[in-house]
């Protein structure tokens, strides 16, 4: 799927919809792997020729994906891997995808293109708001270039209480 310049988005939000969590396998750093067997064990992951991935059920979605109502949460929110937290962003530092006046993004000087995947669901198109470029944009470039862990801004508003889950004997894992 082509990915779109971050200049043709007004704003985003994710409606936890679970799209995301259904169609791709994530792949995890070692130190994430590390801490993710330390709390879960190595059976919710998946290892292959040169990488670690989480495990998928057997309808493909993650091994961590809950579901609550008719939306769809995050289970492992604590220690969510870098490639769930910049989906549906792409920071590269070149224009990979093409259109680069309108994928490039100053930040503190430094030239960066930055695209969006048009299968997310909570993408609204249109003249980029001040917000988005200026809070949700920025909080995903920092998440990318290491230099903040936690999102604010670029995660779901909806809030994720696991003792809700085990209350009602629904399974986090
Ligand atoms: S990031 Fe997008 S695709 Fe993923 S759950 Fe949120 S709205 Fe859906
Ligand atoms: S770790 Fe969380 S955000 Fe990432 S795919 Fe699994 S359920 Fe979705």
């Amino acid at each position: 799927m082509r990915q779109v310049p971050w200049r043709y988005v007004e704003s985003w939000n994710c409606i936890a919809c679970g799209a995301c969590c259904k169609g791709y396998e994530v792949v995890l750093s070692f130190p994430e792997w590390m801490n993710i067997i330390y709390s879960y064990g190595v059976g919710v992951t998946r290892p292959s020729i040169s990488k670690f991935h989480l495990k998928r059920r057997s309808d493909g979605s993650c091994i961590f994906l809950c579901k609550n109502f008719n939306q769809w949460l995050c289970g492992l929110q604590y220690m969510k891997p870098t490639a769930c937290k910049l989906w549906p962003f792409k920071i590269l530092s070149r224009p990979k995808f093409g259109r680069a006046n309108e994928a490039l993004y100053n930040y503190n000087d430094r030239r960066l293109y930055v695209y969006v995947d048009p299968l997310c669901m909570g993408i609204r198109w249109g003249n980029p708001a001040r917000r988005f470029v200026h809070q949700t944009i920025t909080e995903i470039v920092e998440i990318a270039l290491g230099l903040r862990e936690k999102q604010y801004y670029s995660t779901s508003k909806i809030p994720y209480r696991p003792a809700y889950f085990r209350a009602r004997g629904r399974k986090i894992i």
